[in-house]
């Protein structure tokens, strides 16, 4: 009898590599409000900026895909209570959005839901979320706004951008099936101050300070831009790395060309792309028009050289 391979087992493997070819480029269109919480600002700019495509092991997007799966099953748990629950705008048929700052910042509710036995007259945003045994454990004990900040200013964004002045959030435990649901009220300051920190994130040229200067901090340990941030990894070429490039309403507008970029083109850049000089781990030495050259960390010298790309294409 022949062996068995030794594991991870060939449909193992198959299995999380279809996970893993229908991730897309890892690039998100907007700011995402679910987001908007992260502790450190740099790590949303360059996630704005497409500095680092996001990927995921495939065991960790079926893992995602767990979360969405259960909503359907935590939806049916409320409407038992006889609540009633949208997860889609009547008006439009798909997911109830919020946005905000020209289209560059927002995100999809769950849900929102009106019969609640706690205040049967007030409507709700709905959140759902799974969560670890020891994240489930700390939010029974601490609440959300201790142990999970990054939800409940997901939920303050929604309620201060639909008008809704309660939220509702609803966890479950991926070990024991146990619920967790907790209330939320609309706190406008808060709403105002995340808003306020979303606009700064879309506009700045220049990304915003390290959250730590230690590459070994926990947060930078765990972020998805260590390489480049703490490091010498390269930004990705699009034209959100590039200087010429700016977030306006409803789009983006390249100044070398002074077109609008759809989101094709800006996955696409073009020859005449210049990075950004904070992406690039050097000092800025000489520019011109088409080109930005530095004195990298380690000594050397590099130009980023439009000129020469531009030929090339021709
Ligand atoms: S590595 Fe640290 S400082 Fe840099 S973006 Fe990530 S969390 Fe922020
Ligand atoms: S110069 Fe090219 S890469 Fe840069 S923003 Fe314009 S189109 Fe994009």
């Amino acid at each position: 009898m022949a062996d068995l391979p030794a594991p991870p087992t060939p449909t193992l493997s198959a299995i999380y590599s279809a996970f893993e070819t229908r991730q897309g480029d890892g690039f998100r269109d907007h700011l995402g409000a679910s987001l908007i919480g992260k502790s450190c600002a740099r790590a949303l700019w360059y996630d704005f900026r497409w500095a680092t495509p996001a990927r995921h092991t495939g065991r960790i997007l079926r893992l995602f895909e767990t979360g969405q799966l259960e909503e359907a099953r935590l939806v049916r748990d409320l409407r038992s209570t006889g609540a009633t629950v949208l997860e889609v705008d009547p008006d439009t048929g798909r997911q109830f959005r919020v946005e905000a700052h020209g289209g560059h910042f927002g995100g999809s509710l769950d849900g929102v839901a009106l019969g609640l036995l706690e205040a049967p007259r007030t409507w709700h945003v709905v959140e759902f979320k799974t969560h670890s045994a020891k994240s489930f454990a700390a939010l029974v004990a601490k609440g959300i706004a201790l142990s999970k900040p990054q939800h409940a200013a997901q939920m303050q964004i929604y309620m201060h951008l639909t008008g809704i002045t309660r939220a509702l959030y609803m966890a479950v435990c991926k070990d024991t099936d146990a619920l967790h649901i907790e209330r939320v009220p609309a706190d406008s300051e808060i709403g105002e101050r995340l808003l306020e920190k979303a606009r700064r994130i879309i506009f700045a040229q220049q990304p915003p300070e390290r959250i730590s200067s230690d590459p070994a901090w926990f947060e930078c340990r765990f972020c998805n831009h260590h390489g480049l941030c703490h490091g010498e990894d390269p930004a990705a070429v699009t034209c959100r790395s590039c200087l010429h490039s700016t977030p306006v309403e409803g789009g983006w507008h390249c100044a070398r060309h002074d077109r609008r970029l759809d989101a094709a083109d800006q996955r696409g850049a073009c020859p005449s792309h210049l990075f950004i000089p904070d992406l690039v781990p050097g000092e800025v030495t000489d520019a011109g028009d088409d080109f930005v050259s530095y004195r990298m960390r380690d000594g050397s010298t590099w130009t980023n050289d439009a000129r020469e790309e531009e030929v090339a294409a021709c």
